[in-house]
């Protein structure tokens, strides 16, 4: 038979917004030693905003505007969203005859009959365009038509107002270690991480190098340890699956990061993580 508390536990939590997906996963978020935690959309609000709009020499801004709106325009990527939201002209989207979406990189597109490419630096130097490195602090939209460098764009994102606060508070629970992960600049992921009190980051982290570096912590762990990974579900749901305790963001998260997922939180709050595990607490201590 199945202890009434641990019903009682999953209610409380349901309560706060917080869905829990079974009883071992209450019971093993009391194991938690590791909090693996996503950047973008998890602790950033995932919303990025276009800040600056800098054409290379013999282009115009609304040229590169443009080409990064055609090239955006099927993309359900934050960065993406803000990119069209500027834009302000119907996408003709007879245009796009060919988008290839790459992970960690941005897309190439073939528009009226000309490839361009939008993405970060990674992008440009796999497609081997000479472009300029931007110094500008936030995430950068390089774009190229043709194999012809046409500048680049700045876009932010803003860390959410109780991410340090969450964190702070998972620390006073006992978390050992909290760490982040990114696909975004080593610049971008370290100022971040230290605004939040996060002393361990990787970046630069293509989708499939961030089940690697789970790998790597869940080998580090001892064998009655816990490892949590909190990620939207944009490129992260290989690894809330294979995390032992699979945490989404339910507000901003995908589908697929929802179905992954072994705890949801509904309101995309870090805070919530705290409370989850102060249920996990007490619903042990009535069962016991
Ligand atoms: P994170 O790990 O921060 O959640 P992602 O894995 O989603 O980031 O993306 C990593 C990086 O790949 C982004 O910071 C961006 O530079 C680039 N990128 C991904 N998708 C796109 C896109 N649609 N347009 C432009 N750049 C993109
Ligand atoms: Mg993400």
């Amino acid at each position: 038979s199945i202890p009434v508390g641990f019903f009682g536990g999953i209610g409380s939590a349901s309560r706060k917004g917080i869905l829990v997906k079974g009883s071992n996963f209450l019971e093993a978020l009391n194991d938690l030693k590791y909090i693996v935690v996503d950047k973008t959309g998890t602790l950033t609000k995932g919303k990025f905003e276009l800040n600056e709009i800098k054409p290379a020499n013999g282009f115009q801004e609304a040229q590169l505007l443009e080409s990064a709106a055609y090239a955006e325009a099927y993309s359900t990527h934050p960065i993406a969203d803000s990119i069209r939201e500027r834009y302000d002209q119907t996408i003709q989207k007879d245009r796009i005859t060919a988008v290839n979406e790459i992970p960690g990189h941005g897309i190439e597109a073939e528009i009226s009959g000309e490839r361009v490419l939008a993405g970060n630096a990674r992008l440009m130097e796999r497609f081997s365009i000479d472009y300029t490195k931007a110094q500008d602090s936030g995430t950068l939209v390089y774009v190229a038509v043709n194999e012809t460098y046409m500048g680049h764009l700045l876009i932010s994102d803003t860390i959410k107002e109780d991410s340090a606060e969450g964190i702070k508070k998972l620390k006073k629970s006992g978390i050992e270690h909290i760490i982040m992960l990114t696909g975004d600049s080593k610049k971008i992921g370290e100022d971040v991480a230290e605004k939040l009190g996060i002393t361990e980051v990787y970046t630069e982290l293509l989708p499939h190098e961030k089940v690697d570096a789970l790998e790597d912590i869940l080998s580090r762990k001892e064998k009655n340890e816990r490892v949590a990974f909190v990620g939207d579900g944009i490129n992260d749901t290989p690894v809330l699956a294979r995390s032992d305790i699979g945490i989404a963001m339910g507000g901003l998260g995908s589908d697929a990061a929802i179905e992954a997922a072994d705890v949801v939180i509904m309101d995309d709050k870090i805070p919530k993580i705290a409370s989850a595990l102060k249920v996990a607490k007490n619903t042990r201590g009535i069962v016991w």
